[in-house]
């Protein structure tokens, strides 16, 4: 299955990729993530997508583009992927079924997770990550049990300097005007299945893996 998966910041993408990806078996591909090892790592790329994400503004399409060009290229996306956080724009999106159109494979189906931005605010407000094993807690509607620590890993938690107040409101905007035109995009392209994505984490997973299930090969 090659599946795109679409939604406001804090629509749970992150959260619902990782049970979807495991559960059709196919690997999670995060530009966000990407670019946030790039940042830890210290690379070039890392610095020079940092100041963009730190204003909740896009990096580049170009550097973009590169990037998933070569993530697309390793092995174990041969035989499918779940793109999370790419395609953002319609350009992107364009350029995203160039390359399938090469590789021959075109999208199976792109989900997207429905939910209104009052409750996007309260979601990425409350948000923590672990440093260690990546995995996304939140204090009000998943909260790890002892404050500040992972319970999967042990790792410490930390609040996303995007999900800043400030660069929450930039995102949003950036989401409205860039991102959502891509919902129309795949509406017009006959590929686009969309969920209600409130309530229960295992509930909308439960939800997103029913409305996937006919497009799995
Ligand atoms: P995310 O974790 O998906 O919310 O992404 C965090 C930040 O990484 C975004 O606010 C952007 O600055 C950058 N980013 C992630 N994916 C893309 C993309 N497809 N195009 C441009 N910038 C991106």
């Amino acid at each position: 299955m090659r599946l795109v998966l679409v939604g406001p910041p804090g629509a749970g993408k992150g959260t619902q990729a990782e049970f979807i990806a495991a559960n059709f078996g196919i690997p999670k591909i995060s530009t966000g993530d990407i670019f946030r090892a790039n940042v830890s790592g210290g690379t070039e790329l890392g610095r020079m997508a940092k100041k963009y994400m730190d204003a909740g503004d896009l990096v580049p399409d170009e550097v973009t583009n590169a990037m998933v060009r070569d993530r697309l290229a390793e092995p174990d996306a041969a035989d499918g992927f779940l793109l999370d956080g790419f395609p953002r724009n319609v350009a992107q999106a364009e350029v995203l079924n160039g390359m399938l159109d090469e590789l021959g494979s075109p999208l199976s189906v792109v989900l997207d997770l429905e939910v209104d931005f009052e409750e996007v605010v309260k979601r990425l407000s409350g948000r923590r990550t672990c440093k260690k094993c990546g995995h996304v807690w939140h204090l009000e509607f998943d909260p790890p049990s002892t404050g500040g620590v992972c319970d999967k890993c042990g790792g410490e938690l930390y609040q996303r300097d995007d999900d800043q107040p400030g660069t929450v409101r930039r995102r949003l905007e950036v989401y409205a005007d860039q991102t959502a035109p891509l919902i129309d995009f795949y509406r017009n392209e006959d590929r686009l299945v969309a969920i209600d994505a409130l309530g229960a984490v295992e509930d909308v997973t439960e939800r997103a893996i029913a409305a996937l299930t006919p497009f799995a090969d």
